[in-house]
């Protein structure tokens, strides 16, 4: 297995529409570890696009419990069940994950029982160790080391960027944040920065057609980050590349990738990638 990144769904966001992309979440795979980070909606489908078996789940991460990161982590636990899980899955989630596991197992009870004494399967319930994480180291073991870092994603206290350091690489992911300069020096030297970011023409559009907005637009300048500062952050941190997802906004067919390269001419001129579904970065 070579290790990789794979932006599985790269949209800022809960909402879908026609062709576009999906919310938010990654695949990491590497020194024979595949870590999801984030389960936004589509993570199941996306991860079998990418060609992992869902039972070789491994590691996931929530970042933060918005829905456009955690909606399709119960349903890809569950899908990965009834394609043959065996194996223990480790997840680390924020405080509250496990109200949103002990209520998903609750609302599929009915089928999960069912599933157990009609097709002889392993209790779900048994199958996922649920570690709830704050500040810190969050996994240290021989291959691979997690930290995660508090970021500014107000109104939510508890969102964290992690850093993911395994086979002599590390990766950085932001989370949600606003523009928060101590993320520069969690990803010093990082060889991937994966970072959300906002077009601030595009958000004047998406608050036009969204409907609530000026309050939509107030909580996007005040938890999000432009893309400019997201090249503030890269450059800071001096990192070899900059992989931008979450992208605000993601699905306006008047933004393309040519527009999010533009708005960094002059301000980073490192590598980049502009994510986009199903993307993959060897790493
Ligand atoms: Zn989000
Ligand atoms: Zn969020």
């Amino acid at each position: 297995m070579a290790d990789r990144l794979v932006l599985l769904g790269t949209k800022g966001g809960p909402a879908i529409r026609q062709g576009g992309p999906s919310p938010t979440s990654s695949l990491l795979e590497i020194s024979g570890r595949r870590i999801v980070v984030d389960c936004g909606l589509g993570v199941t489908r996306a991860l079998v696009n990418a060609d992992v078996s869902l039972k070789d789940l491994d590691l996931i991460l929530i970042t933060h419990l918005h829905s456009d990161h955690v909606l399709e982590f119960g349903p890809l636990l569950h899908t990965a069940w009834t394609s043959g899980l065996s194996r223990k899955v480790t997840v680390y989630g924020p405080a509250g994950i496990d109200d949103y596991w002990s209520g998903f197992l609750q609302s599929m009870r009915y089928d999960i029982d069912l599933r157990i004494d009609d097709e002889g399967r392993p209790d779900l319930r048994d199958l996922v160790e649920l570690k709830i994480y704050a500040d810190g180291i969050v996994h240290r073991d021989t291959d691979l080391v997690i930290t995660a870092l508090r970021v500014d994603h107000p109104p939510v206290v508890d969102c964290f960027a992690l850093k993911i350091e395994a086979a002599g690489k590390s990766i950085v992911f932001s989370a949600d944040t606003s523009y928060f300069p101590p993320l520069a020096d969690f990803a010093q030297g990082a060889d991937i920065l994966v970072h959300e970011a906002m077009l601030s023409d595009g958000v004047d559009r998406l608050v036009a057609r969204t409907g609530n907005g000026a309050r939509l637009k107030e909580h996007l300048l005040a938890s999000h980050t432009l893309i400019e500062d997201a090249a503030r952050i890269a450059n800071a941190a001096g990192v070899k590349h900059l992989a931008l997802h979450h992208l605000i906004p993601a699905d306006d067919p008047q933004f393309g990738e040519a527009d999010w390269i533009k708005a960094l001419s002059g301000k980073w001129d490192g590598r980049l990638t502009i994510g986009r579904d199903g993307l993959v970065i060897p790493l």
